[in-house]
């Protein structure tokens, strides 16, 4: 038997690199957490630009509120954020983030910088994440965010990485679940001083914006072999509106594919891995579809937050439901409908 050791608090650096190890597995979960922090300040425009697949660099620059002079240091510690205070706000969260932890993790296995202004300072700061020196640049409204040499101090972790190529695919795939999700905003991907991806903005925010984004991620293929997606449960919420709202696309049973990879499930604008949701999904394919044949969907789930607890999983991407068969219910329900109206609609465009 080994000699017990003296139990003892970890330095904070080690603190923050276990916990790393929960949030950051790869470059795209950097990317989906920064992209998550554009999101929440309100950023109209996300610039990427990666260098080897996001090993070596991973930039994100936003036109958002920007990170206030004084905060600038707290935004790398841990369990520091602007974006809730106690636990009522926690239980109706409406911003991506709220555990404070990206940042921090981030930083603790990597070189990280932050640039930002608000709308107040005539000046950008230039936070140095290792060395915590501040100093003043010229820069637009916005914040930038500087990854580099992920996990160069744990080279244990480094070794799981793979090729280049396949960490870019996955950063790509990162920022498609957020442009699914919100066709408001313009998004551009650089790798290696090329330009990967670009989706503009929506110059319509409602449901046109929405169709004119899937189309240009998913493909216009996506959009003529789907099926508008538009369900409000019957049972009404405690503000009077409906329970639940499903919109957004289901693939007709001939768009099926052999892979799940066309399968994007959102709650309140999250998106989410859900056994509820999949499962409903399926359900509604189930005398339609046949062997193993995944359908394809992008479906938006809307529901009171007070009924979704999305603090189960450290990276949220699952979340749990106050009433999973409601849940259920409503998805199956919705794509059922859909699937339902007259074959006819499906040749033409969906009245305005
Ligand atoms: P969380 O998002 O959970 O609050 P993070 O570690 O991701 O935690 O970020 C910490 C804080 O830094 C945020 O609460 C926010 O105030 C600030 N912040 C981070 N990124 C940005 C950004 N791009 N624009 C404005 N503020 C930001
Ligand atoms: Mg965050």
């Amino acid at each position: 038997m080994s000699q017990r050791r003296q139990i003892r608090e970890l330095p904070d650096e080690l603190i923050s690199q276990i916990a790393a190890g929960e949030v950051v597995e790869r470059p795209a979960s950097v990317v989906r957490e920064l992209v998550d922090n554009a999101l929440d300040a309100g950023a109209r425009q996300i610039v990427l630009r990666l260098l080897a697949g996001g090993v070596r660099l991973i930039a994100v620059e936003d036109d958002g509120i920007g990170i206030p002079m004084d905060d600038l240091p707290l935004a790398l510690k841990r369990h520091a954020t602007s974006k809730i205070g106690n636990l009522q706000e926690l239980e109706s969260v409406a911003t991506m983030g709220f555990r404070g932890e990206a940042l921090a993790a981030i930083n603790s296995v990597s070189d990280m910088a932050i640039a930002s202004r608000t709308a107040e300072q005539a000046h950008a700061m230039l936070l140095d994440g290792r060395t915590g020196e501040m100093k003043p640049i010229a820069r637009a409204i916005g914040t930038t965010v500087e990854v580099k040499e992920l996990f160069f101090s744990t080279p244990a972790r480094r070794k799981f990485l793979k090729t280049d190529a396949t960490e870019l695919a996955h950063c790509v795939e990162a920022v498609r679940r957020h442009a699914l999700a919100r066709p408001d905003v313009g998004f551009a991907i650089w790798h290696e001083g090329k330009l990967v991806e670009q989706w503009r903005a929506a110059a319509d925010s409602d449901d046109a914006g929405l169709d004119q984004r899937l189309a240009d991620v998913l493909g216009e293929d996506f959009c003529e072999r789907s099926v508008l997606v538009d369900y409000r449960s019957s049972a009404q919420s405690e503000a009077g509106g409906p329970l639940i709202r499903v919109r957004g696309r289901a693939g007709i049973p001939d768009a099926a594919r052999a892979r799940g990879d066309h399968q994007f499930a959102y709650v309140n604008g999250r998106f989410v891995r859900d056994k509820v949701l999949a499962h409903g999904a399926r359900s509604a394919y189930e005398d339609v579809l046949h062997g193993q044949r995944q359908p394809v969907y992008a479906l938006y789930v809307d529901m009171d937050p007070t009924r979704v607890d999305v603090n189960v999983h450290p990276t949220k991407i699952e979340v749990r439901f106050r009433d999973s068969r409601e849940v259920h219910q409503a998805v199956r329900r919705a794509i059922d409908q859909a699937l339902a109206a007259p074959r006819a609609a499906l040749a033409q465009p969906a009245p305005q």
